[in-house]
């Protein structure tokens, strides 16, 4: 069982940029503040006024936890595996997988860099790997 994130007016251009290979980030007109996940206005000023802004892709882990019990059985066969906070260089926190890169490796502070991974037909995941 493959679960496959679905996308709606809000999310799509977060996941139309990661089919063309590009991190894509709310970024707020008005004051500048950037954040993720996608939401409808700037949770800092709370200004509808944004605009879609790639980042650089690199960052580093801010915190992880490692997954034992699996919660769904779609993740059954996967456990144990590695979920991180991954901090952009530009400022937003993203939850993720740390790809190629075995989980004792995995520590606070690791540089990493955003990867695409097709995971189905036209859903592309960003994840990121050690930034080597
Ligand atoms: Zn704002």
């Amino acid at each position: 069982m493959l679960i496959v994130p679905g996308s709606d007016a809000l999310t799509e251009p977060y996941w139309e940029g990661a089919r063309q290979g590009k991190l894509l980030i709310q970024r707020c007109r008005q004051c500048a503040h950037r954040w993720h996940p996608p939401a409808p206005i700037c949770p800092a000023c709370q200004k509808k006024d944004y605009e879609w802004e790639a980042m650089s892709g690199r960052g580093e882990v801010f915190s992880f936890t490692v997954v034992h019990h699996a919660a769904h059985r779609a993740v059954a066969e996967k456990v144990p595996y590695l979920v991180a906070l991954v901090t952009l260089d530009e400022g937003p926190r993203l939850v993720s997988n740390i790809l190629d890169c075995p989980i004792d490796a995995v520590h606070i502070g690791m540089r990493v860099i955003v990867a695409y991974q097709e995971i189905a037909e036209g859903i592309v995941l960003p994840q990121f790997v050690p930034d080597r």
